[in-house]
């Protein structure tokens, strides 16, 4: 019996041992355990991206959320989309994402090789990067397979600045007027950063749960 203990009292170690480890790698949070959320990453089934990029710009995106707020971004489904991407906002498409998910993800990535361009209120063509709905924690990247080799002002990958970007609308944030910012509202434009304006709100807003 008095092994036993012993044996728990060492099994009780172990994970303080490692949180203490985690909360050094999360040198903005304040060392409470990471949030595990669930993310079902959707492929659009009409102009799918390639599957190895979105496991690379999601691993590189996800770790960086979870050193900077301490959530963990967990890829748990990946899915085949049939959601009608040209309807926005997303009154059914949040629900579609929903449905076509495990009951078990939190929130909903869909990624997209289609090009989605729109006319600007100067009559100028552009080209929308992402979208995002923080009700239904939803989110989309588009042209993923024409943008990889892109970058943003600051030299990061312009398709994980997207993510970085839309991540944080689903936290509820909006867009900041730092261009140093990836929360900049042409978050390729910008300087790509995480910044003390935005740490500060995602770590008040990193509880936020969606529908
Ligand atoms: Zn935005």
């Amino acid at each position: 019996m008095k092994n036993a203990w012993r044996l728990l009292g060492i099994g009780a170690v172990l994970p303080l041992l490692f949180v203490s480890c985690a909360s050094v790698a999360a040198s903005t949070y304040d060392g409470s355990f990471p949030r595990v959320v669930n993310v079902c990453v959707l492929n659009d089934k009409e102009e799918p991206a390639s599957e190895k990029i979105i496991r690379h710009i999601t691993g590189n995106v996800f770790r960086e959320y979870e050193e900077r707020i301490a959530v963990r971004f967990v890829a748990a489904a990946f899915v085949a989309s049939e959601v009608d991407l040209d309807i926005w906002p997303p009154l059914g498409v949040g629900l579609e994402a929903k449905d076509a998910c495990p009951k078990d993800t939190e929130v909903r990535m869909i990624f997209s090789n289609r090009r989605m361009l729109f006319i600007g209120e100067d009559g100028k063509e552009g080209e929308l990067a992402g979208l995002s709905h923080d009700y239904y924690g939803l989110l989309v990247i588009f042209n993923v397979g024409g943008r990889v080799f892109l970058e943003d002002k600051g030299g990061n990958p312009a398709l994980e600045t997207s993510l970085k970007h839309e991540i944080a609308h689903i936290f509820g944030l909006e867009h900041t007027k730092d261009i140093n910012s990836f929360l900049y509202k042409a978050g390729n434009k910008s300087q790509g950063r995480w910044t003390d304006e935005i740490l500060e709100q995602l770590l008040k807003a990193r509880n936020k749960k969606w529908h």
